[in-house]
């Protein structure tokens, strides 16, 4: 069901403008990466597999080659904190124990059938996660307008970045989507915190994904939604929901690209 593939933007800066190591990496520019020390043998080996990840690295280079950000932009691995963006200190917090819990999720679920190994799965949730949580960030940062759930923006703009930017990036948001999917099954009955809560239900993060994996190309994914049963109305929606979105954000964004004619 996921073809991993190569990545639509440039590789080289990567290895020309940041060097990992263990303490601060400084890039010369707006995004900097952080890995704190790993505790044990097992959160190193964790800590190794993001570090070498070149997806993660293209995402971070994403961020940083095609975006103007007013504050430095942190992205720091390691720490107790779920995925979040800190908007006082301009950092992105994700913890090596949630790609940790990821590979074990896909594990538990047997993903590796799919053809995806759990660890490729659980980078592309990171993939996914880092681009949700930059899209807290540029919308902080730049104050944009905002006017239904900024979760649900954020988790639009992850799944939209991947599909425009990276190629077979519709694969890598199909493991976002799958990993929405086996966070759903936590849930026996949900109870009224769950639907206070700022997101979206997980069930209806990973319907949301797939109609806009599908929305952007309806032709190669129209066996996805025969698979997952949805209505020739809603399909539609999906595709119009995609290119709304996609306009949506180009508009948005455009005053903060790096080069007008990376667009
Ligand atoms: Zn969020």
């Amino acid at each position: 069901m996921v073809r991993r593939g190569m990545l639509v933007i440039r590789r080289f800066a990567s290895a020309v403008c940041c060097i990992f190591v263990s303490g601060l990496v400084l890039a010369g520019n707006t995004v900097q990466v952080r890995f704190l020390p790993a505790s044990d043998s097992e959160t190193q080996a964790i800590k190794q597999v993001i570090e070498q990840s070149p997806l993660v690295q293209d995402v971070i280079e994403l961020m940083r080659e095609r975006y103007r950000l007013s504050e430095r932009l942190t992205i720091q691995f390691g720490g107790d904190d779920d995925p979040a963006y800190d908007e006082e200190a301009h950092t992105i917090l994700i913890s090596y124990d949630f790609f940790a819990e990821a590979i074990e999720r896909f594990e538990n679920a047997n993903y590796a059938e799919t053809g995806v190994t759990s660890q490729n799965a659980a980078l592309d949730v990171l993939a996914h996660t880092l681009l949700h949580e930059f899209g807290h960030a540029i919308i902080s940062m730049n104050k944009l307008p905002v006017v239904a759930k900024e979760e649900d923006a954020a988790d639009s703009l992850a799944t939209l970045l991947l599909i425009e930017r990276f190629e077979h990036g519709q694969d890598i948001a199909l493991s976002a989507a799958d990993m929405f999917a086996l966070e759903s099954e936590d849930y026996e009955r949900l109870e009224e915190p769950d639907f206070w809560d700022e997101h979206s239900l997980d069930a209806q993060r990973y319907y949301t994904t797939l109609c806009h994996i599908y929305g952007s190309d309806p032709d190669k994914y129209a066996d996805l939604m025969e698979e997952v049963d949805i209505d020739q109305d809603r399909r539609e929606l999906c595709i119009d929901e995609y290119d709304v979105l996609t306009n949506s954000w180009n508009a948005l964004l455009a005053p903060y690209l790096q080069d007008s004619r990376k667009k």
